[in-house]
């Protein structure tokens, strides 16, 4: 899959703080987190941006959101709350070609968004 970092993370060509993994999904923490809680939660699978997602990665979609509610129960800041964000292309602030959902909490976030 050439150069892409989340799949070197994947393969564990590259390290990372894995915090979950399932068949289908693998989190990890984030390297410069923007809040106490801030792991990146991705498929396995390359897809590369949410525009590439096609019907049949529908299952796989709402695998992803489940297992960031997994982990922030785990991680304890389900009852405060927490936000799941997908940021897509340029504009949207995507900066890794691999889709992921990232998944911030642990203090008062900001709104409205952007
Ligand atoms: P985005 O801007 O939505 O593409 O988010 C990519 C996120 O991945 C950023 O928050 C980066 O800090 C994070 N990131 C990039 N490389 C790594 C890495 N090797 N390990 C953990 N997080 C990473
Ligand atoms: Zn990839």
């Amino acid at each position: 899959m050439g150069p892409c970092i989340f799949c070197k993370i994947v393969n564990k060509e590259i390290p990372a703080q894995i915090v979950y993994e399932d068949d289908i999904a693998l989190a990890f923490e984030d390297i410069e987190p923007h809040a106490p809680v801030h792991t990146v939660v991705i498929p396995r699978k390359h897809i590369t941006t949410l525009l590439d997602a096609k019907e049949e990665d529908r299952y796989l979609l709402g695998h992803l959101v489940h297992a960031a509610t997994t982990i922030a129960r785990e991680k304890g800041i389900a009852e405060r709350g927490f936000r799941i964000v997908i940021n897509c292309n340029h504009e949207g602030g995507q900066r890794v070609y691999h889709l992921h959902l990232h998944l911030l909490g642990g203090r008062p976030l900001r709104s409205p968004f952007g």
